[in-house]
């Protein structure tokens, strides 16, 4: 890699837009084109170093939403959600809808399939990089990371659920919250998913059976008549369950 330019085998040099500048040696480069017609070149690298982050000492649990991408058991914390992506997703279903009416293998199909194929990129890209600023900054953050295991698949099959899951890449997330705590030395705990981390009181441990209805939005506790955001009660059992697991 030379500054602009990527030396790629029997092509020699080719300039490019780099991202990221690549650190460690090189193994290999893959080329690929995107439906759009763009290029891009992932570089492969070896013995790069990474610096682990210092400790905090802090620990927070994180409850996946229906509403808001994740509730935080810190209560200091907030999180934007992606709403960027509805006025994106709303046009992609008008060129979608656009494309179906061409004949196929015209010249004005394989425009509108131009368009489709760039607009999914750029929802892809935007989605990636909010779930990759989010994930960084919650493994700087925080030392031991809970999370519910979650059957994110199963809950696909559940189809008011399905859109807003696969919108905001769930599975991809935690993914990310994994392997980034691997490379900066922190730790994330996850929680059985049969653990009823919605229905348990975090006050005082009473398990409310009747909060199993998702439309409870809050609720109070019978026995200490403590009073409960459903999200937020759940993020600190998941918390509290994450840590016990781990310690
Ligand atoms: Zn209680």
């Amino acid at each position: 890699m030379f500054g602009k330019h990527i030396k790629l085998p029997k092509l020699g040099l080719v300039k490019t837009k780099v991202s990221r500048p690549t650190s460690g040696r090189i193994l290999s480069a893959t080329v690929s084109q995107t439906p759009s017609g763009k290029y891009y070149v992932s570089v492969c690298c070896k013995e790069v170093k990474v610096v682990t982050l210092p400790k905090t000492g802090k620990s927070v649990g994180l409850d996946l939403g229906i509403k808001d991408f994740l509730i935080f058991s810190d209560p200091s914390a907030s999180i934007e959600n992606p709403k960027y992506l509805q006025n994106d997703l709303k046009q992609l279903v008008r060129f979608q809808k656009s494309l179906s009416r061409k004949t196929i293998g015209s010249c004005r199909w394989n425009k509108a399939r131009i368009k489709v194929a760039k607009l999914q990129e750029k929802i892809k890209n935007k989605r990636n990089d909010f779930l990759h600023k989010l994930s960084t900054r919650i493994i700087k953050e925080y030392d031991v990371v809970c999370i519910e295991d979650l059957n994110v698949s199963g809950m696909i099959k559940n189809h008011r659920l399905a859109r807003n899951i696969a919108d905001v890449s769930w599975s991809e997330f935690i993914r990310q919250l994994i392997y980034k705590a691997g490379w900066y030395g922190k730790e994330v705990a996850k929680v059985d998913r049969f653990f009823p981390s919605s229905q348990i009181c975090n006050i005082c441990g009473y398990k409310n059976s009747e909060v199993k209805d998702l439309s409870i939005r809050t609720w109070i506790c019978p026995k200490c008549g403590s009073m409960h955001d459903r999200d937020k009660n759940s993020a600190i059992n998941i918390l509290n369950e994450g840590l016990r697991i781990v310690t």
